[in-house]
């Protein structure tokens, strides 16, 4: 009977990082704070489905309480303590007393050991660690309990089957902490891959930028330098005119690898008000090159005024659109035109990239923006993925619209924070320059 009740606790105890990993799939944060409630209920109904004998209750809340505030924090930690605290209050019996000292011993040795663990870095190693922690509070137990059967304040008559039970406890509750922490650490585990992902595409997109910008850098210094040397032939102070041509010449090498080491740059994650235009004409200045290098057209038809603000991680958003707009160049033959329009609907502002490019079939379609899809010998096949999960993490939409031979248009989406002033219309060929 006590087996079965505590297969039923290690299910409760189980359930929080089970149902929290279903909903959190791999996000970095959720707005809601749903482990804590999670640990909270799960605290309650461990007290709630106990099983009560020799006037103990047995129950594996001490788990609950070492892991809420080993993989929820402090603010879980000690709401999940209160609610445990509060549930065995309500449940009443003999040995409250006894109870509320074993769970505080449990909350405050994770609360002094929580940095050590920590620095723990294997997940074995934390495992053993959550283990032993929970255990902690068992050992209060048993000696509070060795006290009270010594004085004769409990009765326990037959105490090899109170040693059995124990043994099953004590099985149950490292097999629980284990797994819990084995789950943890995969959640976390999950969120630093897909990290880790987002960074690989940035630094693979910035390869892949560096041979176009290092060529668009060279142009303008090979006239800089050709003025040079012309005006240190003609050794005399008539060279005014050229002065001006080598400063612009300059100042737009500077720009470009300005650009290039803006976007390079590792950003600290922040999500802010951000003026779209802005970022938007920054990242094409940065493709340019880019376009350039593979004779493709880039142009830009905006019909939202620059004081369009939206809530994003700048940075990243940076990162998702270059992706898009380098898809469209690197889909597009010599000669063809990749476009970029910005329109705003009511509370939407929508950003559609079209290619006159190769163009997808339904099956290609269908793959696009699946892990490790991609058609290119040196492509990776994760732009896409990275990018539709940056917008979707800006409650942002993307959709692809695509003819064989014809070209692709993507729509990109996001909800707009504030537009102040009304909009204007713009439209430039930003690639008419030949080199
Ligand atoms: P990669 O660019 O490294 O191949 P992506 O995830 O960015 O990886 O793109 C996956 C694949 O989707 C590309 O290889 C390409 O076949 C297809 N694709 C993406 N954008 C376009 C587009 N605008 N036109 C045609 N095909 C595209
Ligand atoms: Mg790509």
């Amino acid at each position: 009977m006590i087996i079965e009740k505590l297969l039923l606790q290690v299910l409760i105890v189980l359930s929080p990082v089970l149902v929290y990993s279903v909903i959190s799939n791999g996000k970095k944060e959720l707005k809601f704070p749903f482990l804590m409630v999670f640990y909270a209920i799960a605290g309650v109904l461990c007290i709630v489905f106990s099983y009560q004998t020799f006037g103990l209750y047995w129950d594996l809340r001490y788990v609950i309480v070492v892991c809420a505030f080993l993989y929820g924090g402090m603010k879980t930690g000690w709401l999940v303590f209160a609610t445990v605290m509060i549930t065995r209050t309500i449940m009443g019996g003999d040995h409250l007393v006894f109870a509320y000292v074993c769970i505080a011993s449990a909350a405050i040795t994770v609360y002094f050991f929580r940095v050590k663990y920590q620095t723990v870095l294997s997940k074995w190693g934390k495992t053993l660690f959550t283990i032993v922690l929970s255990l902690v509070p068992v050992v209060v137990q048993v000696s509070i309990v060795s006290v009270l059967i010594r004085d004769d304040i409990l009765l326990i008559l037959d105490q090899s089957v109170l040693a059995r039970y124990l043994f099953y406890y004590v099985t149950v509750i490292m097999i629980a902490a284990g797994f819990i922490t084995l789950l943890h650490e995969a959640i976390n585990e999950k969120k630093r891959m897909q990290e880790e992902i987002i960074r690989a595409e940035k630094f693979n997109t910035l390869a892949g930028l560096a041979a176009s910008i290092a060529h668009e850098v060279r142009n303008p210094l090979t006239v800089v330098k050709g003025f040079l040397q012309l005006m240190k032939e003609e050794k005399k102070d008539s060279n005014q005119q050229y002065y001006s041509l080598v400063l612009s010449e300059l100042g737009r090498a500077e720009n470009i690898i300005n650009d290039y080491l803006s976007f390079a740059k590792p950003e600290l994650k922040s999500v802010e008000d951000v003026k779209l235009l802005e970022n938007i004409h920054e990242i094409l200045a940065l493709l340019h090159p880019y376009a350039i290098k593979d004779g493709v057209h880039l142009n830009e038809l905006i019909e939202i005024s620059d004081h369009l603000l939206v809530r994003v991680d700048r940075n990243q958003l940076k990162q998702a659109l270059v992706n898009f707009v380098k898809n469209a160049i690197e889909a597009t033959p010599n000669g063809g035109n990749v476009t970029l329009v910005v329109q705003k609907s009511s509370d939407l502002v929508t950003i559609h990239i079209s290619d006159t490019g190769k163009g997808m079939n339904k099956e290609e379609l269908s793959r696009i923006g699946t892990l490790f899809y991609t058609t290119k010998d040196k492509g990776t096949g994760l732009g896409t993925m990275v990018s539709i999960r940056i917008i979707e993490a800006m409650r942002g939409t993307v959709s692809y619209q695509s003819k064989e031979f014809v070209g692709t248009t993507v729509s990109i989406s996001l909800p707009i924070r504030r537009d102040e002033t009304s909009s204007i219309h713009t439209f430039k060929d930003k690639n008419k320059q030949v080199i």
